[in-house]
């Protein structure tokens, strides 16, 4: 698969009310103080969950943001690391691929005022943006950026805002999603792993579509963003909802993917 089907599989013109409402509500709520009140909130890693038991729950959890909500989390987890190791991705890539989106499972500890409920869910998916900065054209359904109280604070409505050039993404602030939360449980060190730094990487941005699709907030990237930026593209191939007829073999794969699992984390658990 190459880049010129993202768009394809990504099609928002055929955009259902409930994907457009998703990115209004996230678009008028995402503010620094709104991202600044997640990241408090959802810092504490005190429920305790078996990686697995997560990816099955999420099988319940319908993304409202996505275009094609007919294939299931579990069906979209499987696709998207089986491919990565029919093209003999690295084997942390291929887990990644598993465990990409069970960042989704904060909406078990949220709450629908907030977005992160199961049926407001406008901060825990869709493409996300940096606050603090101006919001840039590039974004989906762009028309939506008058409505962020934010574009009429003057700290916060220029291209940099309150960040430097080449300052780096790690150091800029993003909506709250479920990039960001997942990103945070596998640095936190009551989640001790070897996922190597492009894992998190590419945990931490693949919803960042206006940068990796975009090429937008390119003057942010400091060294290690340019070393890592093609990671998103090449992780970005697989990381969509296509429909194939594959049957996958349950067991088989639970077997697989348990042993990278236990590979690259102390524990089969994450506090989440
Ligand atoms: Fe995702
Ligand atoms: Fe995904």
């Amino acid at each position: 698969m190459n880049n010129n089907n993202i768009d394809l599989f990504r099609n928002y013109n055929m955009a259902s009310h409930n994907i457009k409402y998703n990115y209004l509500k996230s678009r008028t709520n995402q503010t620094m103080d709104f991202v600044e009140k997640m990241h408090t909130i959802f810092n504490n890693f005190d429920t305790k969950m078996e990686i697995w038991d997560i990816l099955e729950q999420l099988n319940s959890f319908t993304d409202m943001s996505d275009p094609d909500i007919s294939i299931p989390n579990l069906y979209h987890a499987f696709q998207t690391a089986e491919m990565m190791r029919a093209d003999n991705q690295p084997d942390w890539m291929q887990l990644i691929g598993l465990l990409h989106d069970i960042g989704k499972i904060m909406y078990i500890k949220g709450n629908d005022k907030d977005g992160t409920g199961i049926h407001q869910q406008w901060a825990i998916v869709g493409d996300t943006f940096a606050v603090g900065c101006k919001l840039p054209d590039t974004l989906i359904f762009s028309e939506f950026n008058q409505y962020n109280p934010d574009m009429k604070n003057d700290q916060y409505n220029t291209t940099l805002g309150i960040y430097k050039k080449e300052c780096g993404l790690d150091n800029v602030l993003f909506s709250w999603g479920h990039d960001e939360y997942l990103y945070k449980i596998l640095d936190s060190n009551k989640n001790p792993n070897i996922l190597p730094p492009e894992a998190l990487y590419i945990i931490r941005f693949h919803s960042l579509y206006a940068y990796h699709n975009r090429s937008s907030y390119m003057y942010f990237q400091s060294e290690k963003d340019k070393t890592f930026f093609h990671w998103l593209k090449v992780f970005n191939t697989y990381d969509l909802y296509s429909k194939t007829d594959t049957i996958y073999e349950y067991n088989t794969l639970k077997e697989y993917y348990m042993k990278l699992i236990q590979k690259y984390f102390q524990n089969t658990y994450l506090y989440i």
